[in-house]
């Protein structure tokens, strides 16, 4: 198996010379494998988010490497990094970051349109991923006349348009109602089984997590456990997160 994801030693002290100093994370190594869907659980305040921004480019660490395709994003400088994010990453984020006065497959596009693409190469691209998501009958809509269900499936279909090298999610479904949340969810297992396409989410839900196939636990900037699907059924694996939150919180 090849390593999508490696990431070691990472460290990441917030405040400078001046500040008060404070330790979000410290001693995080693990890695995630081409095709899997691991979940970072975590409580607020744990870390989750410093992790995932320094993960994908956004952010850098105090000290450590992150490894993403053999590549140390961590020594990326400026259109060196641009252009990693462009082609590598894909990234859905709580709020959905749609650019409000394009539309949906306007927004969809940007990924290709940034790099420039041609016009065919953007338009068949835009509409394998709008169909694989069920957005072929909203494209031409601005986001403001979309349901928070669907604007995070144009912020989904934007973020795959490239076919990244991973997914990055953070609290993706915070925002939406149960029933979006689930249909977003399905959608995400359903993209990493059949197109193989590996994703990192964070999140302190255990029902988003239960999509997951491993589960790292993330408590006061450190990894302390582990927790493997195995065979379990998605509800069986739910009770199992709901049962490994309960000691690791002691
Ligand atoms: P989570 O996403 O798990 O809720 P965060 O990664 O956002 O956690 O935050 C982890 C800790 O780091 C928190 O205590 C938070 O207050 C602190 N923190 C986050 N961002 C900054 C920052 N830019 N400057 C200083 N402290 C920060
Ligand atoms: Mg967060």
């Amino acid at each position: 198996m090849t390593n999508v994801v490696n990431v070691k030693n990472i460290e990441k002290i917030y405040g400078t010379k001046n500040e008060k100093k404070y330790k979000a994370l410290s001693d995080i190594n693990f890695e995630v494998d081409s095709g899997e869907f691991v979940g970072i659980m975590g409580a607020s305040g744990s870390g989750k988010t410093t992790l995932l921004n320094i993960l994908s480019t956004l952010d850098k660490p105090t000290s450590g490497e992150v490894l993403i395709n053999n590549k140390d994003v961590t020594k990326l400088k400026g259109n060196q990094m641009a252009d990693f994010r462009a082609e590598e990453i894909g990234f859905i984020f709580q709020d959905f970051n749609l650019l409000e006065n394009l539309t949906a497959y306007e927004n969809i596009a940007l990924p290709l349109s940034l790099q420039g693409k041609n016009s065919d190469v953007i338009n068949n691209s835009v509409g394998k991923i709008a169909k694989k998501l069920g957005l072929e009958d909203i494209l031409d809509h601005y986001p403001t006349e979309l349901s928070g269900g669907q604007k995070q499936r144009v912020a989904s279909a934007r973020a795959l348009v490239h076919e990244p090298a991973i997914l990055f999610g953070d609290e993706p479904t915070g925002a939406l109602d149960s029933k979006s949340a689930r249909a977003l969810l399905e959608t995400m297992s359903k993209i990493n089984r059949e197109d193989n396409t590996s994703i990192l989410l964070v999140t302190h839900d255990p029902f988003s997590a239960s999509y997951c196939n491993r589960i790292l636990f993330i408590k006061d900037g450190q990894i302390g456990q582990e927790l493997k699907r195995e065979n379990s059924s998605r509800a069986e694996f739910y009770q199992e997160i709901l049962d490994s939150l309960g000691t690791f919180a002691e």
